[in-house]
C-alpha cells in the first residue's frame, strides 16, 4: 500500500505549524493568546498555576516499531497532565515542541497530532503554542503543561504524616507487561523476518502502555468528596521508587502490604506465563501514570466509596524504615529499581 508522502521541505517550517494548528480551538476562558504570536497569553482569575515540562526522545522513551505515531502523540499530552493531575491541579494549556529528522512525513506528523488533539479535546486541554525544528536522527519531543488550582489546594510529594493511608489508583504493573510483550514480539520479528506479532488477548496490558491515561477522575471525585490529600504523586517509575520519594519528602517511614497491591488479572496471567513477579512488574515496573497519595484517617470512609481506590498501606515514623510485608507475612526493606533513562 503505496501511502501518499509529503516531505515537510515541501510546505517549510511555517507552512507546517500552520498546517498542523489550523484548527486549533481554545476551549478555557483563561487562554486569552493562543498560536500565532511570541507568546501565548493566560489569565489564571485568582487561581495558582503549576507548570510541568516532560520530554520523550525515540530510542529511549519509545520505540516506533511498535509504537504507532497517532498513540504517541496521545501519551505525550497525558505523560504530562498526568504530572499537572499529581498536584491535584486540572490542566488547561500545553505547548508541543517536536524536532524531527527528515524520514518523517508531513503524514507522519499528522497522525502524531491527531494523537495530540485528541488527548486536549479528551481533558478539555488548549494547545498554546510549541516550538518546530529538524534533528538529525529521531523523533524528540517536548511538552508543557500549565495547570490552575484553587488556592493553597496544590498538593506536594511532601506532607505524609504517621497513621496516614497509603493509596493508589487503578491497577499497577500492567505497563510494564504490555512493554515487555511489544520488546518479546519486536525480537521475534526481528530474527524471524515474517512472522506478524502475537498480541491475542493481550489488548489491555498493550493498551496500558501504549495508551495510557490520566486520573483526571480522582481529581474531581478529591474535589467532590472534600478530600485533600497529605501528599501525591503520579506513578511513572513504579510504586516502590515514587513511595520512597513521598517517605523522602515527608521525612516519613512506610509499611506497605504486598496483597492489598492492585494488579489487574489479566496482567498477572500474563506475568506467569513470563515467569515474572506480579508483585515486582508492579513496584518497579512503571509508566502505569496511576496516582499514589496518602490521606487523613478521617477521609478513609470516603475515599472507601470508591472502587478505583485502594489503601495498600500507611505511614510510620521515619525511624521504622519503608517496608514491605510480603502475602508470606515477611518483611522487607522497600528499595527504588524503578526505571530509569540511565539505566
Ligand atoms: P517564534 O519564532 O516567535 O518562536 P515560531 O515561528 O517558532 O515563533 O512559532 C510560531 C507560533 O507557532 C508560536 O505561537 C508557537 O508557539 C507556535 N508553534 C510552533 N511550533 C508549534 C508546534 N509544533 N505545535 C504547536 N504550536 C507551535
Ligand atoms: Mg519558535
Amino acid at each position: 500500500m503505496a501511502e501518499h508522502r509529503t516531505e515537510i521541505s515541501s510546505i517549510g517550517e511555517f507552512g507546517l505549524i500552520d498546517h498542523l494548528t489550523k484548527n486549533n480551538e481554545t476551549k478555557n476562558a483563561s487562554t486569552i493568546l493562543s498560536v500565532g504570536d511570541d507568546a501565548a497569553v493566560l489569565d489564571h482569575f485568582g487561581k495558582q498555576i503549576v507548570v510541568t515540562t516532560d520530554m520523550l526522545i525515540e530510542g529511549i522513551h519509545f520505540d516506533l516499531m511498535y509504537t504507532p505515531l497517532k498513540h504517541l502523540g496521545y501519551k505525550s499530552v497525558i505523560v504530562n497532565i498526568s504530572d499537572v493531575y499529581a498536584m491535584n491541579a486540572t490542566p488547561a494549556q500545553i505547548t508541543m515542541s517536536i524536532a524531527f529528522s527528515n524520514r518523517f512525513s508531513l503524514e507522519a506528523l499528522d497522525e502524531f497530532y491527531e494523537g495530540v488533539y485528541a488527548a486536549c479535546e479528551k481533558y478539555n486541554v488548549d494547545l498554546v503554542g510549541g516550538d518546530t525544528t529538524s534533528s538529525q536522527k529521531g523523533f524528540i519531543i517536548s511538552v508543557t503543561a500549565i495547570g490552575e488550582v484553587a488556592p493553597d489546594k496544590f498538593v506536594k510529594r511532601k506532607g505524609a504524616k504517621k497513621g496516614d493511608l497509603i493509596c493508589v489508583s487503578g491497577d499497577l504493573g500492567g505497563a510494564f507487561l504490555g512493554l515487555t510483550l511489544l520488546e518479546r514480539e519486536k525480537k521475534i520479528y526481528l530474527e524471524t523476518k515474517g512472522v506478524q506479532p502475537d498480541l491475542e488477548n493481550q489488548d489491555y496490558i498493550v493498551g496500558r502502555i501504549l495508551k495510557p491515561e490520566a486520573r483526571k477522575d480522582v481529581i474531581d471525585f478529591f474535589s467532590v468528596n472534600d478530600i485533600l490529600p497529605t501528599s501525591m504523586i503520579d506513578i511513572s517509575d513504579g510504586l516502590s521508587s515514587e513511595l520512597l520519594h513521598i517517605c523522602k519528602q515527608s521525612e516519613a517511614g512506610c509499611i506497605l502490604y504486598e496483597e492489598k497491591i492492585p494488579v489487574n488479572d489479566i496482567a498477572r496471567q500474563f506475568a506467569y506465563k513470563l515467569e515474572l513477579d506480579p508483585t515486582a512488574c508492579a513496584l518497579s515496573g512503571g509508566e502505569d501514570y496511576e496516582l499514589l497519595f496518602t490521606i487523613d484517617q478521617k477521609d478513609y470512609s470516603k475515599v472507601n466509596t470508591n472502587e478505583q481506590l485502594r489503601v495498600v498501606g500507611h505511614i510510620t515514623e521515619k525511624d521504622a524504615g519503608s517496608k514491605i510485608i510480603t502475602k508470606g507475612g515477611n518483611e522487607h526493606k522497600l528499595t527504588a529499581q524503578g526505571w530509569n533513562a540511565f539505566g
